[in-house]
């Protein structure tokens, strides 16, 4: 008798409880059908969860008191709040969640004048290893299910509606910018962005022009991406123009060189008719000089061509036990002169969230950290 290879009676580990964000509108009635209850329920349950922004069944007051004690099984809490940090005077706010299985994850909620932000995780630290990133020091605990994802959002959402950033705002902007590779959690996180994105009852609602998938620059999952006909934005994590230094920056450059990783997001352009975004975090002494500067600008343009790309620069976020800096003002502003010197749009992000450790790449899920 041949033994079988124990890779197939392992035990499957169990993901999160099934939930209606993890579903599309078929799944959802079957589901509702096979809980006992006619079909048109679904449609009622996703009206509470997607557009009214709640997952409480005793809020639905609508639904009779036996189909909402039914229909609980659709919403368990996949995404418990353990503490909310707020800094920037109230506007940029991050909530530590923990997931059924006691995993931790980050979401950070910002708003501005005329619209609000969140950054949502996609997976439960990140395998990337990128040495400048908090999360990439942790490791992957695992990938987030869809609907633990459309959950940041729609609690982000039910919070800003709520007054959580000091006036009632509007979610208009889902960034996946938090912890995690995105396009490593590739069919997931494409569900999410088609639940953020439908309207009610079927998603969220929130236009895809106000999504951005960032990614270190996975090329095939790039080419994937924009065939899914999602028009969402692409933003590229670079970090440097030759490969030499990006093979250290972004360990997956190994796999996937500089030159490739352009191509893909030219094709994603050409595509999807947007305009990709070119993320750089200036570290002082590593990659700003004013060469990295005008060697970026070249490439962007023989790869993409400057009407379909815009840099984004990120001044360095300090990350426990990391030696590395951001670039002193002259360097910065020298860098973007070159950049805008060659016909290449470009913007510094803000450092919205640093105090309570929210800014880009400084996303650890260290309860230890976060405890006020
Ligand atoms: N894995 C995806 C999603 C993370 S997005 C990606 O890499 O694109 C977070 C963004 O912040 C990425 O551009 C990432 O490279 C950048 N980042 C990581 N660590 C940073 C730091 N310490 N300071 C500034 N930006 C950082």
């Amino acid at each position: 008798m041949v033994a079988l290879p124990l890779v197939f009676d392992a035990p499957r580990r169990a993901g999160p409880p099934r939930h209606l964000a993890d579903l599309d509108t078929a799944e959802r009635r079957a589901a509702v059908v096979e809980l006992g209850l006619p079909a048109y329920r679904a449609d009622q349950v996703a009206r509470h969860y997607f557009a009214r922004l709640t997952a409480d069944v005793d809020a639905m007051t609508d639904l009779p008191a036996g189909a909402r004690r039914a229909l609980a099984e659709l919403v368990p809490p996949l995404v418990t709040p353990v503490t909310e940090q707020t800094c920037d005077d109230g506007t940029t706010r991050k909530t530590l969640w923990r997931g059924h299985d006691g995993t931790l994850a980050e979401t950070v909620l910002m708003g501005y004048p005329d619209r609000a932000t969140v950054c949502v995780s996609s997976q439960a630290g990140c395998g990337m290893v990128c040495p400048f990133c908090a999360t990439g020091q942790g490791g992957l605990q695992r990938n987030l299910s869809t609907a633990e994802i459309v959950d940041q959002v729609r609690q982000a959402a039910a919070a800003a509606r709520d007054g959580a950033l000091g006036v009632p705002s509007r979610v208009s902007n889902v960034v996946f910018m938090g912890m995690g590779e995105p396009l490593a959690n590739y069919q997931r996180v494409v569900r999410a962005l088609r639940r953020i994105i439908d309207p009610a009852p079927d998603g969220l609602g929130i236009s895809a022009r106000g999504v951005t998938v960032s990614t270190v620059g996975l090329a095939p999952a790039i080419d994937r991406l924009a065939a899914e006909g999602l028009p969402v934005t692409l933003a590229v994590s670079l970090h440097a123009p030759d490969d030499e230094l990006r093979d250290t920056l972004v360990p997956v450059n190994n796999r996937w060189k500089v030159a490739e990783v352009l191509d893909a997001a030219r094709r994603y352009a050409t595509t999807t008719g947007r305009r990709v975004s070119i993320e750089y975090a200036l570290i002082r002494d590593v990659n700003d000089q004013p060469w990295r500067a005008d060697l970026l600008a070249t490439m962007l343009r023989q790869r993409i061509g400057t009407k379909r790309v815009h840099v984004n620069l990120i001044p360095l976020n300090p990350t426990p036990g990391s030696q590395w800096d951001a670039s002193p003002r002259r360097v910065q502003d020298e860098f973007v002169a070159r950049l805008q010197a060659a016909g290449v749009t470009c913007t510094v992000r803000d450092t919205r969230g640093r105090e309570i450790a929210a800014a880009c790449g400084q996303l650890a899920a260290d309860r230890s950290s976060t405890t006020p």
